[in-house]
């Protein structure tokens, strides 16, 4: 039963955060919303979100690239909400270059979004948690942060530091009742993934799902993209008392790509 909790969705103003903040709110979850992007259009989408699902809706549009951020966001949740009991760390970013051309400044900026304001975010919102004997953080990790691809080394690391601070946090909190997860989804149908799809068809000369199976879900044995709903079904399990035992686990959703 999720119905009066509250949640932090980093990054959930698109794709699979909004994907899970439209799933919390289902449940009758009261959400802190956060991303970048238009203000007047954030502030459509918040309204529509409350409207829809008749809960409570605020939005904050910290960037987490600066330091210090990520703990601000948590702080001014707790102060509109009065508590965080959901922490799910979405919000990331990715750059796609050999390692020899990787501008320094790209790699420091992955580590900052990806890595960095997520330790920000659990550490302003483990002790509320400790305190209430109660809490979930879900952090969005990725088949990178299990296996690694070639011209994704800035991505990949930070990944795979997420899955190592997954299972150090889920240590710590084991007995408070907290539990810390990452879930590791291989491609997911996102707006950026479709624009994808027509870049590849048009570099390659190839129709559309040549490039889908070919290029873009060459590693994912299924062959087809994961929906985000299905990354939120994901999450809102683990969010949920059946999962209480499930903790310090990088879970895959990713097609059998990891199986391999
Ligand atoms: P997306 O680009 O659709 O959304 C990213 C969100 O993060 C947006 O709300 C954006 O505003 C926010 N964000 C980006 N930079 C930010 C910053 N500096 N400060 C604050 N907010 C910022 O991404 P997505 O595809 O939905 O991915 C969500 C998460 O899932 C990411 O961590 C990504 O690495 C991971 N993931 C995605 C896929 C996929 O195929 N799409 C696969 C595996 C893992």
């Amino acid at each position: 039963m999720l119905k009066g909790k509250t949640a932090l969705v980093t990054g959930s103003t698109s794709g699979i955060g909004l994907a899970i903040a439209r799933a919390l709110a289902r449940e009758g979850v009261a959400l802190m919303l956060h991303g970048l992007g238009d203000s007047a259009e954030l502030e459509r989408l918040r309204a529509s979100l409350a409207a829809e699902f008749d809960v409570a809706v605020r939005l904050h549009g910290a960037d987490l690239m600066e330091s210090g951020q990520a703990a601000r966001l948590v702080s001014e949740t707790e102060a509109i909400f009065g508590r965080v009991d959901i922490l799910i760390n979405n919000a990331g970013i990715q750059f796609v270059s050999p390692v020899e051309d990787l501008p320094p400044e790209r790699w420091s900026a992955i580590q900052s979004v990806n890595l960095g304001a997520v330790f920000g975010a659990i550490r302003a919102a483990v002790p509320g948690m400790k305190r209430r004997r109660s809490g979930r953080i879900i952090n969005l990790a990725s088949a990178h942060g299990l296996v690694a691809s070639p011209f994704k080394s800035a991505y990949v690391a930070a990944k795979h530091g997420l899955v190592g601070l997954t299972k150090a946090v889920a240590l710590e909190l084991a007995e408070a009742e907290v539990t810390c997860n990452a879930i590791c989804p291989g491609y997911v149908r996102t707006p950026l993934v479709e624009q994808q799809i027509e870049n590849q068809a048009a570099v390659h000369g190839l129709p559309r799902d040549r490039v889908i199976r070919e290029v873009i879900l060459a590693a994912q044995p299924t062959k087809r993209f994961i929906e985000v709903e299905e990354v939120a079904a994901l999450a809102v399990f683990l969010c949920g008392d059946q999962a209480r035992s499930i903790t310090g686990a990088a879970l895959p959703i990713d097609g059998g790509w990891t199986a391999r």
